[in-house]
């Protein structure tokens, strides 16, 4: 049986998700669409074989015809449509942030909790990506050894100069080294803290850009993430593990290397789409195999709300300069 998929939010990464739903994962079609902006709604719609636009994006989570959704919509509207397919018993595909406060996280973890079944699944696509996969096979292989810290770095090209905030380096960004920092080691981060380097001229005076964000968790593990939403020159995401026994790291993304004239010479690519294309293919295709399968995987709500938290504490962190700790809610039966 075909999976009938209603997505909200047809912007950039909704309509990259509609292409792959429609043109690379068979057991899925999209059938509903709907957007605050009901013209884009209906010409992507009519791009789509099969699927209708809805004006109200509740009438189509209500919508008998449509299986499970896709949100996809901008982070302060995810809160309202998540709790709607919980509430209507339906399997949900949340971008992240899952909510834009971890208050907000929290209330979709209750709800679901109280219903007592698995139905959310937040978009933190690395846990999906091929390169971070054999990243974190070598830590569980116990390849290094005992992981002792980690070198990250969350470099875009750039950003929309007057709606993007210092704190949207964190909640936007790095909120997926965060999870990749809680999913690589498999435990939680402990305290933070955001210092702020000399500002790049390519960042607009309100913004702090770059940051270094520090992460330690229970265990002693320090993780240092530079965050660069300015860079210029590319859209560059860097690992390295340092373990007792070695390091393990993120290889270059390239096609190719060619080497010519002396030069040896790689590619960067320019934007996350190219460089997570992949990573969200294989992650929308193991979120339709788990509806179908009606067995939850892959990141839960109470994921997306420790990764908010997390942030919410470095936003802190980035106000006082001070190292702060995380204080989470304790976990409920449902995600154990
Ligand atoms: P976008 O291009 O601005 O698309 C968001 C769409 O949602 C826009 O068409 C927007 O319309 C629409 N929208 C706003 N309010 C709405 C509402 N109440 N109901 C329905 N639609 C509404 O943003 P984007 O880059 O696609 O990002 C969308 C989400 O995906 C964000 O949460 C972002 O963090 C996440 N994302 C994740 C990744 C990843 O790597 N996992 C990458 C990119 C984005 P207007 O433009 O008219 O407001």
């Amino acid at each position: 049986m075909s999976i009938n998929i209603g997505v909200i939010g047809t912007g950039r990464i909704g309509t990259d998700h509609i292409r792959r739903l429609t043109d690379r994962i068979t057991a899925a079609s999209v059938i509903a669409v709907s957007d605050i902006d009901a013209q884009r709604a209906s010409d992507v719609a009519r791009s789509v074989p099969q699927a209708s636009p809805y004006r109200d994006a509740h009438d189509l989570i209500a919508s008998d015809a449509v299986n499970a959704v896709v949100v996809t919509s901008s982070a302060p509207t995810h809160e309202s449509y998540v709790l709607a397919a919980i509430e209507a018993g339906k399997p949900v595909f949340c971008e992240k942030p899952l909510a834009d406060t971890a208050d907000g996280c929290l209330r979709i973890v209750e709800a679901e909790a109280a219903r007592g079944q698995r139905l959310v699944q937040v978009g933190f696509m690395r846990r999906y990506d091929p390169q971070h996969r054999a990243l974190k096979a070598a830590l569980d292989e116990g390849t290094i050894g005992t992981p002792l810290l980690a070198h990250c770095a969350h470099r875009n090209p750039r950003v929309p100069a007057e709606r993007y905030t210092s704190d949207m380096s964190i909640t936007g960004a790095a909120i997926h080294e965060i999870d990749s920092t809680r999913w690589l080691f498999d435990e939680e981060v402990a305290t933070v803290q955001v210092l702020k380097p000399r500002r790049s001229p390519r960042a607009a005076e309100h913004l702090q850009d770059p940051q270094v964000v520090l992460l330690e968790t229970h265990s002693g593990i320090h993780v240092d993430v530079e965050v660069f939403v300015n860079c210029g020159y590319g859209y560059d995401i860097r690992c390295e593990v340092v373990g007792e026994d070695g390091t393990v790291s993120l290889a270059d993304h390239p096609n190719v290397v060619l080497v010519h004239d002396h030069a040896r010479q790689t590619t960067v690519t320019p934007d996350w789409a190219t460089r997570f294309g992949t990573a969200y293919d294989i992650e929308l295709h193991s979120w339709v195999e788990s509806v179908a399968s009606a067995v939850a995987s892959g990141p839960s709500a109470w994921d997306g709300y420790a990764a908010a938290t997390i942030a919410e504490a470095c936003i802190t962190s980035l106000q006082t300069g001070q190292r702060t700790p995380v204080l989470t809610k304790d976990m409920p039966e449902l995600y154990r």
